[in-house]
C-alpha cells in the first residue's frame, strides 16, 4: 500500500510592510490579503495540507524569497492573494490571474477556485486571466493569483471589512484548491 500523499501549498499574502498595495483611508490591501490566507491556512490544515505562508506579519518579503519558499517545500500549488483597484468604480468581483509562461491547461483548473469562491460569496467571477507578475514568473510550480474584491468598489470594500466575507472566501477558496491538488495529481 503506498502512503496518502500530503499536499503542499504555500500561501503568499500580497505586500506587506512598507508596501501597502492598494488603499483607501479605511482599509489597506496587505491587510485583506494576510486576513483572508490566515483563515485560509487553518482551513487547509485542518483538511490535512501542509501550508506555509510567505509572511504572517506585516512585514517586506522579495518577490524572489516568495518563490525560493515555493521552491524549497516543492509546492504543489502556490496561491497569492491579492485585491484589485479601478479607476471605473462599477466593477466588483473575483479575478484570477497565472502568469506569462502558463500552460493554458492550468488556466482552465484554476477556474475551479474561482468557482468555488463564487459560491460561497455570491460575488461575481470575472474569469481566469494571464499577464505578467513579478512573483509569478520566477515560480516553476503551479501558481494561481487571486485577487478577491475590488477595494475601489464600494460594496466590496465594506465586504472585506467583514470578517465574516472573509471568512466565506477562505472557506470557498479551501474548496477550490482541494479540488484543483486532487486533479492536478490526476494530471501529473
Ligand atoms: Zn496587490
Amino acid at each position: 500500500m503506498t502512503e496518502k500523499k500530503r499536499w503542499h501549498v504555500v500561501l503568499d499574502p500580497g505586500h506587506g510592510g512598507s508596501d501597502h498595495g492598494f488603499g483607501t483611508e479605511t482599509l489597506v490591501e496587505k491587510d485583506v490579503n494576510l486576513a483572508v490566507c490566515s483563515r485560509l491556512k487553518t482551513i487547509l490544515e485542518a483538511s490535512g495540507v501542509d501550508v506555509l505562508m510567505t509572511r504572517t506579519a506585516d512585514v517586506d518579503v522579495e518577490p524572489i524569497k516568495r518563490a525560493e519558499l515555493a521552491h524549497a517545500m516543492e509546492a504543489d500549488l502556490f496561491v497569492s492573494w491579492h485585491c484589485d483597484y479601478l479607476e471605473d468604480e462599477v466593477v466588483s468581483g473575483v479575478s484570477l490571474w497565472v502568469g506569462d509562461h502558463v500552460e493554458e491547461r492550468y488556466m482552465i483548473e484554476f477556474d475551479a477556485i474561482g468557482d468555488a469562491i463564487v459560491e460561497a460569496t455570491k460575488q461575481i467571477m470575472l474569469g481566469v486571466f494571464q499577464d505578467h507578475d513579478n512573483v509569478l514568473s520566477l515560480l516553476h510550480v503551479p501558481a494561481v493569483m487571486i485577487r478577491g474584491a475590488f477595494l475601489s468598489n464600494e460594496e466590496d470594500h465594506e465586504l472585506c471589512k467583514s470578517p465574516n466575507f472573509l471568512q466565506a472566501q477562505a472557506q470557498g477558496t479551501a474548496r477550490g484548491i482541494l479540488k484543483v491538488l486532487h486533479r492536478l495529481s490526476l494530471i501529473e
